[in-house]
């Protein structure tokens, strides 16, 4: 049982993410996140949390999404530009062993 991760855990705390040199994830229009969208519902249904805020700028931490597919649909004003990343072979993953 001591392998599970606790809800409160950072779960990628052991994953090391080896990040494409560009995104493949736009935000459209910076100004209708910020002036337009009241709730910013990307930063809630991304299960990987790829988008935060930093005072008034949107941030997309590119290299956690796990290509879930949500994005185009999730964005209430279509302001996410999203294609497959490079490589065609889906999400890697390099898992840490030893802390
Ligand atoms: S949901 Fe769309 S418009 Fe709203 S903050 Fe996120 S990317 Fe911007
Ligand atoms: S595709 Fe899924 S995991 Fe990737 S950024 Fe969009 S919502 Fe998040």
């Amino acid at each position: 049982m001591s392998n599970f991760i606790k809800a409160e855990d950072n779960p990628l705390k052991n994953t090391i993410i080896k990040k494409a040199r560009s995104s493949h994830i736009e935000i459209v229009d910076r100004d209708i996140c910020l002036n337009k969208c009241e709730d910013k519902p990307c930063t809630f249904y991304c299960p990987s949390r790829v988008f935060s805020w930093e005072g008034e700028k949107i941030v997309v931490d590119y290299g956690r999404c796990v290509e879930c597919g949500a994005c185009p649909w999730g964005c209430p004003y279509e302001n996410i530009s999203w294609n497959f990343p490079p490589g065609g072979f889906g999400v890697k993953y390099f898992y840490k062993l030893n802390d």
